[in-house]
């Protein structure tokens, strides 16, 4: 733990677990630089705040109606969310701002996803810095929208869906989010340019080409400083879960030989329909590999958890199977029982793989999804992406394949030199480790700028 610098800063993360878990890593790495934190979150989704007593929250009420917090489709809770949380978030931040205190707020670290945090932050003349919680890779394609679009590539024609999008190879046609995405993503790219700094979790060794692109395009200080949860070593098991974290499955898995388990999850948001549901489950049952397998309460559309499986499918498996409804992910990724993830490629769960030298299957289902899973399959090729969908004889094929056959070891091989990668770059002297000391350096230099505008 560094000297405290006698600053603060103030986190504003979005609410949902794949941008609540790095907003709060960065805090974690930034309070262990010497910053004090505060976090302002909203009600919906809000998270247990007992696992960061170090830090100071101030909730805001969003005042989402029951339907609109249920809202299953994402860009719509993103415009509900941005509709409510304006006000509540400026009244709390000038506040914050106004309450008299030794330590000075050195700047706003806010997700990209609220897209009225320029304004308020502007309006209050706080310098702010970008937290992005999605790689550099799919930030570029997002932000190459008018280039796509001039080309004819979007809007996304049927027949051209296995094309390769030449000026963004080896993204092909059917990896592009739809256009209402980009559109939305429009919204917060428009605004990167503004903001006073970008940061990102990845590392420069695996994206360096992306992170070129972003540098060249916004004009802003850009600042890759991942993997967050290896950065900080506390900050993994300290990450909030919205769900509770159901332990068993680390006991089962030491009972089971290195290199042996499929672990399958598919995040905190996506869902499959029963048929697609029963596809997996078969699918692993004739693969007769042992697996752990997060069944997420709402994953199956229309179910309440596993109610689809066939009667007496559970006790067929002879306990080769483990079924939870949350795990413990970063642990069971770093356990040397599991040997491949099926992921739908969240950009924290392709992270976490890469970190953990896991190869992996990739089923990506919307957003930037799918040009993770393309970068996994095709650049960094440290995993088989299924691309028929959820169909059993590809998956169990894909299984063979990573788990039997000499195209798994060199894919074994490729992710554990992304390791190792992974970990020099937070090592002194790596670029990640540069990169924090630069943003800290930034961070303090921002707070003059924050004075000399306050005077004005
Ligand atoms: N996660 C977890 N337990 C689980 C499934 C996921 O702790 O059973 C965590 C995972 O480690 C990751 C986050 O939830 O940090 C999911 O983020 P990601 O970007 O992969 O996907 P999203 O949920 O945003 O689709």
């Amino acid at each position: 733990m560094e000297q405290r610098k006698g600053r603060r800063l103030i986190l504003f993360p979005f609410p949902l677990q794949g941008h609540i878990n790095p907003m709060l890593e960065l805090a974690n790495i930034l309070h262990s630089k010497g910053f004090s934190i505060i976090i302002i979150h909203t009600n919906f989704n809000s998270f247990n705040m007992s696992t960061h007593p170090h830090f100071t929250f101030h909730s805001i009420s969003d005042d989402l109606s029951e339907s609109q917090a249920a809202e299953k489709d994402l860009l719509l809770l993103l415009s509900h969310l941005n509709a409510k949380c304006g006000e509540p978030f400026r009244e709390c931040l000038a506040a914050l701002l106004s309450s008299v205190t030794e330590e000075p707020v050195a700047c706003l670290i806010c997700d990209p996803l609220f897209d009225f945090t320029q304004s308020v932050a502007e309006s209050l003349k706080l310098p702010r810095i970008l937290l992005r919680t999605g790689g550099a890779s799919s930030t570029a394609v997002y932000s190459a929208f008018p280039l796509l679009k001039e080309k004819g590539y979007i809007p996304i024609q049927e027949s051209r869906l296995e094309e390769t999008v030449t000026e963004l190879s080896p993204v092909k046609v059917k990896d592009l989010p739809p256009e209402r995405f980009f559109k939305a993503a429009q919204a917060f790219t428009y605004d990167t340019k503004f903001s006073n700094g970008y940061v990102f979790n990845t590392f420069e060794d695996l994206e360096q080409h992306a992170l070129a692109t972003i540098r060249k395009e916004f004009h802003i200080p850009v600042f890759p400083i991942g993997p967050f949860h290896k950065n900080f070593p506390a900050a993994s098991s300290s990450s909030p879960s919205l769900l509770s974290q159901d332990r068993s499955c680390i006991s089962w898995l030491d009972t089971r030989l290195p290199n042996s388990v499929i672990y399958v999850s598919f995040g905190s948001l996506a869902a499959v329909n029963e048929a697609q549901f029963l596809e997996i489950a078969w699918a692993l049952a004739n693969s007769k590999q042992p697996f752990l397998w997060v069944v997420r309460p709402g994953l199956v559309q229309g179910s309440e958890w596993l109610e689809p499986l066939p009667s007496g499918f559970i006790e067929s498996l002879n306990g080769i199977g483990h079924i939870v409804k949350w795990a413990p992910q970063k642990e069971v990724l770093a356990h040397q029982a599991v040997g491949v993830f099926w992921t739908h490629n969240g950009w924290n769960s392709t992270l976490e793989s890469i970190c953990e030298g896991v190869p992996m299957i990739c089923i990506p289902f919307f957003a930037d999804q799918m040009v993770n899973a393309r970068y996994v399959s095709d650049v960094w090729k440290v995993g088989v992406r299924l691309e028929l969908g959820i169909k059993r004889e590809e998956i169990e094929a894909a299984i063979r394949r990573l788990m039997m056959e000499k195209e798994g070891e060199e894919i074994r091989d490729r992710v554990s030199k992304l390791k190792v990668m992974a970990n020099i770059c937070l090592k002194q002297g790596g670029s990640s480790y540069q990169a924090l000391d630069g943003l800290v350096d930034h961070i303090l230099s921002l707070e003059s700028l924050f004075t000399k505008l306050k005077s004005q």
